[in-house]
């Protein structure tokens, strides 16, 4: 797996903030979409084009075009959810699948509770979406599901990622024939007992929708 961390002041700056217990909600999710399109102007470096003719008022030209079939982009429900605004913003005409998963808190395995995707998959470029890269155990498990159904290039973007995480899935995906890259904004020092990245910035789910109380 190609790992790529984003080093750009702007999405150290955002993290921050992100980061933050005193960051409410709403901003925190303000904050989650801005960080999605800059990570996602990285993550879509290599996005299939095409070649386009075009005449601009002075003369024919050959440009490029997003190819077919359009790029599938997968949030992982339900923090995934959160970053799906600040990537279609950037991706506009990106088909969207959904894969629910959630962490089972006992074995910290990953549990799939939804799928709405398209029946096919083939020669498919996939962006997952996952804020927290913690386990692995849901990442890896959401791509070798869309490999499975034929996907055939998968890049996940995270914010945060800790180590034990991306090796868990590279070791878990090692097998794989399909190139798979992750994209995160940053690599913190560790997990904990109960599975949380420290320092991270807790629950994502909970704090992207409100069961942190809002200040103001
Ligand atoms: N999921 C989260 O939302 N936060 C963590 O720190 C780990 C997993």
């Amino acid at each position: 797996m190609r790992v790529l961390v984003a080093d750009h002041q702007l999405i150290s700056h955002k993290l921050t903030y992100l980061r933050d217990e005193r960051t409410d909600s709403p901003t925190f999710r303000r904050l989650a979409e801005e960080l999605v399109t800059l990570l996602a102007y990285e993550a879509t470096r290599d996005v299939r084009v095409e070649p386009f003719e075009i005449r601009t008022p002075v003369a024919a030209t050959t440009g490029i075009k997003l190819a077919n079939p359009k790029p599938l982009v997968v949030p992982i429900l339900r923090a995934g959810l959160g970053m799906l605004e600040g990537m279609v913003r950037l991706l506009p005409s990106a088909e969207v699948g959904f894969l629910g998963m959630a962490r089972d808190e006992r074995t910290l395995e990953a549990v799939t509770y939804a799928n709405r995707l398209p029946d096919d998959l083939a020669a498919r470029q996939c962006y997952v979406l996952d804020p927290m890269l913690a386990t692995g155990g849901t990442l890896a498990t959401a791509i070798r599901y869309l490999v499975d159904r034929g996907a055939d290039d998968i890049t996940a973007i995270t914010l945060i990622a800790a180590p034990e995480g991306i090796a868990h899935v590279e070791a878990a995906l090692a097998d794989l024939e399909v190139p798979v890259t992750l994209v995160t904004g940053a690599v913190d020092a560790r997990l904990n007992d109960q599975g949380y990245i420290v320092p991270g910035l807790g629950d994502a789910g909970d704090r992207l929708y409100g069961v942190v109380p809002a200040v103001g």
